[in-house]
């Protein structure tokens, strides 16, 4: 049965202006405060609302009554807004809520919502329901919603990328938003490798094997192109006159765009695009392209310095060994897996006469000779610690008792070799169900009945 809402709806042309029509038809019948969101990339953007001073806008999904009925597909009528969970206060007053949502092509599209300043009688509720079922109808005949713009794309593109940190994941992923956002069917990202030498560092799409496969000679060409900072791209012609982007169309490439990865800000790599037939790029999506070229680079930039102070945080600075946070980390970790190990507490010996008679600096270089001294008698698996002035830990796996004072003694002696100092090396290992602390103190004692018998010594406590 046609209502008055369907037909009003026969006048609307698009999404925004439907959206108008139901909340305007709303509005008459009594319901002072509707709104309409549609999800636009990964938020709910508001197409029509009346009886707001203010609105939120760009709700992420999930986020208040909306952005929950949203993601749940679920209607919801709540007569307390107070205690609805996550709800958004957008106006004063409010007391009931009602949110219905709008599907198109079988996934939810939008929300259709309603508050109010008491609670709804049912009639009116009726009506917020009767009126998402016309809005659906006519979305259907509008034909959906339209597809994302480019930009849209770019948005939210752009968002995801700002959550990673791992710089092989951003790559991945930057690589598939560029063939999303230019609608191109491939992409790569050429990068300086630890010589400067550009190499295809991830490709995706269907000529991913030819770009990844590409001359060494073609994608240093290439990088050299766009490296004053232009974009570069071929004019649909069938054959790129830049020789570099020549070399690619014997391999089926029609279409490239190429993008400096900082639009000019140095030269850290290149967004590179291709297709299969020959067109030529608007300029809009162009622009496109280096933001999120632009905006890549900036990630990885940060992704890099995230990588560069964890490192820097976990390790001791004068020996470039882990400290003491980072093995008792190790430690749990390595007794989470049940791994058999043994813990080896090795200090330095009468360590303090060194910074009193030679200076703090011939005590530094002492430190670091130890520490590489140490390393350099662990077997491969094992690791070594600074875990404080001059004292270290080593974790080390072995099947019993014997074989960690064995190990306690190949310390002692690397030690020994130097010349320098000497080291006292206490060893425990795990008893059954012991924890961390009471094993760490067990090795700490060994070491310190060695300090007692005289230094320069291995202990093991049973
Ligand atoms: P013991 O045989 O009983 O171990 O005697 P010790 O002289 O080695 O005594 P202790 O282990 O207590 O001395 C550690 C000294 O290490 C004290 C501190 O001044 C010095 N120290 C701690 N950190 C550093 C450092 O980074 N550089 C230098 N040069 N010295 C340090
Ligand atoms: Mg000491």
């Amino acid at each position: 049965m046609w209502t008055n809402l369907d037909k009003a709806l026969l006048g609307a042309s698009d999404v925004p202006d439907a959206s108008q029509i139901v909340v305007d038809h709303l509005v008459e019948r009594g319901l002072k405060r509707p709104s309409i969101y549609l999800a636009r990339g990964n938020r709910l953007r508001i197409q029509a609302v009346a009886g707001y001073q203010q609105v939120f806008d760009g709700m992420p999904f999930g986020a208040g009554v909306i952005g929950r009925t949203y993601v749940s597909g679920e209607p919801v009528v709540i007569d307390d807004v107070e205690s609805a969970e996550g709800y958004l206060a957008a106006s004063p007053g409010t007391a009931a809520e009602v949110a219905v949502p709008i599907r198109s092509g079988g996934k939810v599209a939008a929300v259709l919502n309603v508050e109010s300043e008491e609670a709804m009688p049912p009639e009116l509720v009726e009506q917020v329901f009767a009126a998402a079922a016309c809005f659906e109808k006519a979305l259907e005949r509008i034909g959906g919603v339209a597809p994302e713009s480019p930009a849209q794309r770019l948005v939210r593109h752009a968002t995801r990328l700002t959550t990673l940190t791992d710089e092989h994941v951003i790559h991945a992923e930057v690589v598939v938003a560029a063939c999303d956002v230019a609608d191109m069917a491939s992409a790569a990202l050429l990068l300086p490798g630890p010589r400067g030498r550009f190499h295809a560092a991830e490709a995706s799409g269907m000529l991913s094997d030819v770009l990844s496969h590409a001359t060494q000679e073609a994608v240093e060409a290439i990088a050299r192109l766009v490296q004053s900072g232009c974009s570069l791209y071929s004019t649909g012609g069938t054959v790129p006159t830049a020789q570099e982007l020549g070399a690619l169309t014997s391999s089926g490439v029609e279409a490239v765009i190429a993008i400096p990865l900082t639009a000019g800000v140095d030269g850290r790599g290149v967004l590179l695009l291709a297709d299969p037939e020959p067109r030529l790029p608007d300029t809009d999506i162009v622009e496109l392209l280096e933001t999120l070229a632009t905006h890549a680079a900036s990630c990885l930039r940060t992704a890099e310095a995230v990588d560069e102070l964890r490192a820097r945080a976990a390790t001791d600075p004068l020996t470039g060994l882990g400290h003491h946070a980072t093995f008792h980390e190790a430690l749990a970790r390595a007794r989470a897996r049940r791994e058999s190990i043994a813990v080896l507490m090795a200090d330095i010996d009468g360590f303090k006469a060194i910074n009193d008679t030679r200076g703090h600096q011939a005590g530094d270089r002492v430190l670091r000779e130890t520490a590489a001294g140490l390393s350099g008698a662990l077997r491969r698996g094992d690791e070594l610690y600074r875990i404080g002035g001059d004292e270290f830990a080593a974790l080390i796996r072995v099947g019993d008792a014997n074989e960690a004072v064995e190990a306690g003694r190949r310390l002692r002696e690397a030690v020994a070799e130097l010349g320098e100092v000497t080291v006292s090396v206490g060893a425990a290992v795990p008893r059954r169900d012991e924890n961390d602390a009471s094993l760490l103190a067990r090795a700490d004692k060994a070491l310190y009945t060695v300090k007692a018998d005289g230094r320069d010594g291995v202990a093991l406590l049973p």
